[in-house]
């Protein structure tokens, strides 16, 4: 019942995902990606044998542009429903101040990595709370607010299969090497670790993260989530007492991350698209925004 689109970011295989459901009453795409990969998206679609109009319902973890870029676009071309987070809803209906921060990130590199971001017209708009369940093309999905990695985040739960968005980190086929996306502004740390748990009490049989795939082994994937939240912020809290600068951690995080990786059975290649998922860089800003706002801890030049 569940086809999975290669979005094709980057021209790298395998590092965001769109899902497709089939149901009784049409076609549920859980994540359309961004604007820039929508030629991979339609094409999958029509891999699939999927016409426009039969797509119903469009579900966003949350409104980060690599999962949520193509929303606007794909709601006006197929006038389907966009369900989403009742905190991420209004930014997706008037995206000014999402695209704002964004370019504070991205500069130069918007559009070449997002491509474009329409405004997803405000009737189409469905806007979620904890619970709630949403009838996605016939299918009921649950709903499971899930903050961490946004304030603004659910998790998608279908029968057991749990489609966890950016909250169970990122994972790459072929391995066990888990990845954690902590970008500013809203990355916490205790609000994470209290949305693992939360997933991990409803014991599903399966995980799918957005990057990318689907696995079994759920247990030992969330321990191994918490566990690299306290090895990265441990690691960078460490070096932001010591007096290091951002510059200085944006500088070693990369090679440090990559260790891990390679310690952890990664190959170069994918040590690579590891790193295209989520840029070390943003590791650092996210995490050190964390310190300043949230432990109080003062950072001269975060
Ligand atoms: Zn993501």
């Amino acid at each position: 019942m569940v086809d999975i689109i290669d979005l094709h970011f980057q021209n790298e295989p395998e590092i965001i995902a769109s899902y497709v459901l089939r149901g009784p009453k049409g076609v549920a795409l859980i994540e359309t990606g961004p604007g820039s990969t929508v030629e991979h998206l339609l094409r999958g679609l029509m891999r699939l044998g999927i016409a426009k109009e039969e797509i119903t319902d469009i579900l966003l973890t949350h409104i980060h542009l690599d999962h949520a870029g193509a929303a606007g676009y794909m709601a006006r071309l197929t006038g389907a429903t966009v369900h989403v987070h009742h905190v991420g809803a209004p930014h997706m209906i008037n995206p000014t101040k999402l695209l704002a921060s964004a370019k504070r990130i991205y500069g130069d590199q918007m559009d070449s990595l997002w491509g474009e971001f329409l405004a997803v017209p405000a009737e189409q708009v469905h806007v979620l709370q904890d619970g709630d369940i949403i009838d996605a093309a016939g299918i009921p999905i649950q709903a499971i607010d899930t903050p961490g990695h946004a304030y603004h985040h659910m998790a998608y739960w279908l029968d057991g299969l749990c489609f966890t968005g950016d909250i169970a980190a990122v994972r790459l086929p072929g391995y066990d090497h888990i990845r954690l996306p902590t970008p500013p502004p809203e990355f916490h740390l205790q609000l994470w670790k209290e949305s693992i748990e939360k997933l991990r009490s409803l014991h599903p049989d399966a995980i799918a993260p957005t990057h990318f795939g689907s696995y079994e082994d759920v247990d030992a994937h969330f321990d191994q989530v918490l566990d690299k939240l306290d090895t990265l912020t441990n690691y960078l809290r460490q070096r932001a007492l010591a007096g290091d600068s951002p510059e200085q951690m944006m500088a070693d995080l990369p090679g440090w991350l990559a260790d891990q990786a390679r310690r952890e059975g990664v190959a170069p290649e994918g040590v690579h698209r590891y790193e295209v998922v989520v840029p070390s860089y943003m590791n650092v800003t996210g995490v050190l925004r964390y310190f300043r706002k949230v432990e109080g801890i003062d950072l001269a030049a975060a």
